[in-house]
């Protein structure tokens, strides 16, 4: 497609209107013709005033501070822009229904294009030319949207391990057309579903339960006496979730036609892997591609006495026990720990906090964590920061943490159970990673963002890759770009707008830059904030603990950061996502109705605060 066919579909749109809610592949199919047009009319020489050469100047910086000049926003703004300085169009109307960082942008790109053909634009000094007579509709364009390869069903993909990141990747290939093959060692699901995402929320939701009746339940008018953890059951409903969701995976596959074979993965060449299935039997596979999607593992320190000591547990262990421990020292104060440590102070348990640095939760925003830490002491949690861990002990009661403190000091804490939650490491050692030729980093795959590993035609996703999140969504949509990638699609990864959750009480959320990496980037940066106490369904739903604070380019007004915490913040988040993605101004934020009464508009009232205009609370 050129660029005369570009205006024309923009024309058409323009004149049902649809112009402002293109559909956004429109745009990526015409990404290259616009940035080819773009570098021819930057390369005009002649004439060209020291003006429009600011003004051009300006637009490339722009590139630079809105991440990509080609995004779908601003690729919409700048495509309107070319049709407004080619065909020298300049409709009044359209212009004034942009928001003010629309406006902006479009004039400064029109004005640039036009000053190269030597006619510079004024915005509303110059005179303008009236919209003409509306032009008979160009036929729409053929839609270009790559066909289904032709050759789909012919292609083989072995997908190594059912996580979230190996059953989406291989539902995906299988959806585009690929004769898929599953391998997974031990359970469909993998880590999320069976010892991770799923079961941790499944005992904090009890916790939320008991919580909500122990610390609300007089003042909002419901007494419960007589309120009691039945752990073997808490334990009993988070295994039924788990079977329900692992169960529907299977169904999934089926229905998806995907092989699944029970069996565990190893390469013994490029592209050659030996499979031991459950049977015993060996089986050497290949496939025109291979994605390893085989998650990680919990890590466990060099502490010693720790490995020896039955009471020291890791996630796995504390998710699986068969009693309610009285006291729980958990070594690490990152999302991992700190969840289950809410999970289990709600039941009843003494936890003591054990952290090496000097705060915990590194990924959240200062603010969030300050809130969250408070919130967990008001529940009895002890924290002891930049006490790293000397060695564990024996004890009667079930095992004795040694720490130095942060004084230099010897110092213990006893308690049934040690929790070792000091991360996770990737689970590639059974894979033979240098006969398969994959360069790894200490086991850590190394990808590019189309998940492209050392060796054409291997892929690697989700935990087991080096340098990204680890957590569900990321393999999840890692697994979607391998196949689409291996399928023939464009597909990339980006982690602009991967966000964080930590289900700590109350549940903190965190997508794009803190303000201690807007600071430490040099951005110029304006903060909005918003206390959850001024938002009426928030004082409801939890007495309105918590915050919303976004950060946003002072220059161009443009959600760079969303952080919030407080009821349901896992959720609200997507909007904080969204925004990014969309590369949306705080003015977006403001002029989007958010329902009332809503957790919601706590995000909008934020939005409010960064233009120092907030209506529900002060400036
Ligand atoms: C306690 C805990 C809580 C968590 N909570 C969250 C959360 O709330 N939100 C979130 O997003 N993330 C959370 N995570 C992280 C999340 O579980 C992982 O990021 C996610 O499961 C990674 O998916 P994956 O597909 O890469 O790997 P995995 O889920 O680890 O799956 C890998 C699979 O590969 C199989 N496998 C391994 N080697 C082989 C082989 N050689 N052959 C065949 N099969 C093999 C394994 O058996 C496994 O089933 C949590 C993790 C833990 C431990």
């Amino acid at each position: 497609m050129g660029f005369d066919d570009l205006r024309s579909i923009l024309l058409s749109e323009r004149e049902t209107g649809k112009l402002l809610q293109v559909p956004p592949d429109l745009f990526d199919r015409t990404h290259a013709e616009i940035a080819e047009l773009l570098k021819k009319v930057y390369a005009i020489e002649d004439p060209l005033s020291e003006e429009a050469r600011a003004l051009i100047e300006e637009t490339i910086a722009m590139k630079e501070t809105m991440h990509d000049l080609f995004s779908i926003r601003s690729r919409k703004i700048v495509a309107l822009a070319l049709v407004h300085a080619e065909g020298n169009y300049y409709d009044r109307e359209e212009v004034k229904r942009m928001l003010p960082s629309e406006k902006t942008m479009f004039e400064q790109v029109a004005a640039g294009l036009l000053a190269c053909q030597g006619t510079l634009l004024k915005n509303e000094k110059q005179p303008l030319v009236p919209a003409p007579a509306p032009v008979a509709a160009p036929a729409p364009a053929a839609p270009a949207t790559p066909a289904a390869p032709a050759a789909a069903g012919a292609k083989t993909v072995i997908v190594i391990g059912g996580g979230p990141g190996g059953y989406v990747a291989a539902i995906r290939a299988a959806q585009l057309g690929a004769k898929v093959t599953l391998i997974e060692k031990e359970h469909l699901g993998g880590t999320c579903l069976n010892v991770g995402c799923i079961p941790t929320k499944c005992l904090l939701h009890s916790a939320d339960l008991i919580n909500g009746i122990k610390n609300q339940g007089a003042d909002i008018g419901v007494k419960v006496t007589g309120v009691e953890v039945d752990f073997p059951q808490v334990i009993a409903h988070k295994d039924a979730i788990s079977k329900k969701l692992t169960t529907g995976v299977g169904g999934l596959l089926k229905m998806n036609k995907v092989a699944k074979i029970d069996g565990t993965a190893a390469f013994t060449a490029p592209k050659t892997l030996e499979v031991t299935k459950a049977d015993g039997s060996k089986e050497s596979m290949t496939a025109d591609d291979i994605i390893v999607a085989t998650g990680s593992v919990n890590a466990t320190p060099p502490i010693p006495g720790l490995k020896e000591n039955p009471n020291c547990i890791d996630s796995t262990g504390a998710l699986s026990l068969k009693e309610l421990p009285k006291s729980m020292v958990v070594i690490g104060g990152g999302v991992i720990g700190l969840e289950l440590a809410c999970a289990y102070a709600s039941f009843g348990t003494k936890i003591t906090v054990v952290e090496a640095l000097d705060h915990v939760l590194p990924m959240l925003d200062g603010d969030l964590t300050a809130i969250g830490v408070a919130h967990m002491k008001k529940m009895g949690m002890e924290f002891h920061l930049e006490c790293p861990v000397q060695s564990v002990e024996k004890s009667s009661v079930g095992a004795k943490v040694v720490c130095k403190n942060k004084a230099g000091e010897t110092v213990s804490f006893e308690a049934e159970k040690v929790l070792v939650a000091v991360g996770r490491k990737a689970n590639t050692a059974e894979l033979n990673l240098e006969a398969g030729k994959l360069d790894n980093d200490r086991g850590r795959i190394i990808v590019n963002n189309k998940m492209e590993t050392s060796v054409s035609g291997v892929y690697a996703i989700g935990d087991c890759v080096k340098g990204f999140a680890l957590l569900a969504h990321t393999a999840m949509v890692m697994g979607e770009v391998a196949a689409e990638r291996i399928m023939g699609k464009d597909s990339v990864y980006d982690e602009s707008t991967n966000p964080t959750c930590v289900y700590i009480e109350p549940e903190a959320a965190s997508v794009g830059l803190t303000e201690e990496q807007a600071k430490a980037k040099g951005i110029d940066y304006v903060v909005g904030k918003f206390p959850m106490v001024a938002n009426g369904r928030a004082l409801i739903l939890n007495g309105g603990e918590g915050l919303v604070k976004i950060i946003a380019s002072k220059k161009y007004n443009e959600v760079l950061g969303m952080h919030i915490i407080g009821p349901d913040a896992s959720d609200l988040i997507a909007e904080g996502a969204l925004a990014i993605r969309l590369e949306c101004t705080v003015d977006e934020l403001i002029s989007t109705i958010h329902s009332h009464p809503t957790v919601t508009e706590a995000v909008r009232e934020c939005a409010l605060n960064v233009e120092k205009r907030c209506i529900h609370s002060k400036n």
